[in-house]
């Protein structure tokens, strides 16, 4: 029998007119495949060199020197083509790129955050147990405590010590490193626990994260374990228990970013949230040469616990940068502001067929169907959300659909099952176009998150699509 390759007029009529939702495989430009690749590899090596904000700094202002970025200095001239960098406090970095319009025509602006869930040690933390020895933790971010349990963590951060000096923590991660772990009870002693609520089957006075058990010295000595940890810390650090009190130190789950699925199509790594649209942001304006706007990068701290802070979104650090960069070109940065664009890079929720009952099936982010916009966030009726115009959306998805850019629209899940926010609101505050999109998550703020590389990719296309628009 011959194939009918007529089209029935319903059959058009849907081609014209329904919106046309199919998995990203199917709609790869040339190149894509390749190029997602190399851009994953580069991604997962940004994830295991950056595991706190710090460190995210350190590795971004590393690859930014490499690709001619230099601290702008207060009062300098800046010409198209200039590649400047601020690094706040080294928690959080801004970036640009001079473009050949002024500053008073506005900049494109990718805000993402390099801050991510974890369990932070508090100011006193070491503390000794039928000898045991512990750390107590006050966890950081919107966790399901009981996740972080029974996981290999690694200890990372800095402490000041007594005479100024800071020395950098970091073990667990290298080969031969020992690693820490917060315990949870036996399945077979657990009859009260599993009668309670989530919140309440780990406490947050539980996550203490266990840090030795041999005794040091003589048997009539008293809380030997902990003087053991003590005199090993002050060995390698020159720390004594008083500098825990100037430090900032956080466990974090020690594995590393891997492939994940027979076809390796997924990333699986801690603290994806947001250092998968950090990289994105980061990459595609590290690649930009003179571009017609000038391309801003914001990677920032605290967005986790609400962009407080002095390195958080909400800080004058921002303001204070731009407007350096305004006063090169005699720009006041009010006029610059209510030209310039912003892309609150953020992740968002993916659909999870296990969890379908949370999602709504029409309105959710599917892995691999691309970058996704949100065109607000927000909970329960759009409360605290950063609601983007129709024209805002209407002027991106023509730049994506231009440079062949993979993406889609969602929320995060049912209306009034939960929420959430991101920078966008704060740009938006400063007289700022912005919008929400990023790569949607499963498990997020789990230690262990996963992304689809086909949306990680699709993001720094979007990016770039956008600085070069
Ligand atoms: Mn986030
Ligand atoms: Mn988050």
């Amino acid at each position: 029998m011959e194939e009918n390759k007529e089209l029935t007029l319903a059959q058009q009529k849907k081609k014209a007119l329904f919106l046309n939702r199919t998995n990203g495989y199917d709609r790869l430009a040339q190149g894509d495949l390749e190029a997602m690749h190399t851009y994953c590899e580069g991604y997962k090596t940004f994830l295991d060199e950056g595991k706190t904000e710090r460190e995210c700094v350190d590795y971004a202002v590393k690859l930014a020197e490499a690709a001619g970025f230099r601290p702008l200095v207060r009062g300098e001239t800046l010409r198209p083509g200039d590649k400047v960098y601020r690094n706040n406090r080294g928690k959080a970095l801004m970036l640009a790129v001079i473009g050949k319009k002024p500053l008073s025509e506005g900049t494109v602006i990718g805000a993402a955050h390099i801050d991510s869930p974890r369990l932070d040690l508090k100011q006193n933390p070491l503390y000794e147990e039928r000898e045991l020895a512990y750390a107590k933790t006050h966890y950081y971010g919107g966790i399901k405590k009981y996740q972080w349990t029974t996981i290999p963590l690694a200890l990372h951060g800095v402490v000041v010590l007594q005479d100024g000096k800071t020395v950098s923590v970091r073990i667990g991660e290298d080969p031969g490193d020992p690693q820490f772990t917060v315990g949870d009870l036996l399945p077979h002693l657990a009859g009260d626990q599993a009668k309670k609520t989530m919140g309440a089957i780990v406490t947050a006075e539980q996550l203490n994260v266990f840090l030795g058990s041999r005794p040091f010295g003589e048997e009539k000595e008293s809380d030997r374990v902990k003087l053991a940890i003590l005199d090993l810390l002050h060995e390698k650090y020159g720390m004594v228990e008083e500098d825990f009190l100037s430090a900032e130190l956080m466990a974090v789950p020690a594995v590393k970013a891997v492939d994940i699925g027979l076809d390796r199509s997924v990333i699986g790594a801690y603290g994806q949230d947001d250092r998968v649209c950090s990289y994105a942001c980061l990459k595609a304006l590290l690649e930009l040469e003179t571009p017609e706007t000038t391309g801003v990068c914001v990677l920032a701290d605290k967005e986790e616990i609400g962009s407080l802070g002095v390195t958080g979104m909400q800080s004058a650090a921002f303001d204070t940068f731009m407007s350096d960069l305004c006063q090169g070109q005699g720009v006041p940065l009010k006029s610059c502001y209510e030209t310039s664009f912003c892309l609150s890079a953020d992740v968002t929720a993916a659909y999870d067929p296990n969890f379908a009952e949370a999602y709504e099936v029409r309105n959710s982010a599917f892995f691999n169907y691309g970058v996704c916009i949100s065109k607000y966030t927000g909970v329960r009726g759009k409360s605290g959300a950063s609601d983007a115009s129709a024209e805002l959306v209407g002027k991106v998805r023509r730049i994506f659909a231009e440079n062949q850019v993979v993406w889609q629209l969602a929320e995060l899940g049912k209306t009034d099952q939960g929420g959430g926010g991101t920078v966008a609101c704060y740009m938006a505050n400063r007289n700022i176009d912005t919008i929400d999109a990023g790569v949607p998550v499963l498990s997020m703020h789990a230690p262990f998150e996963t992304t689809a590389k086909l949306d990680c990719y699709m993001t720094y296309k979007a990016m770039k699509a956008l600085y070069t628009a």
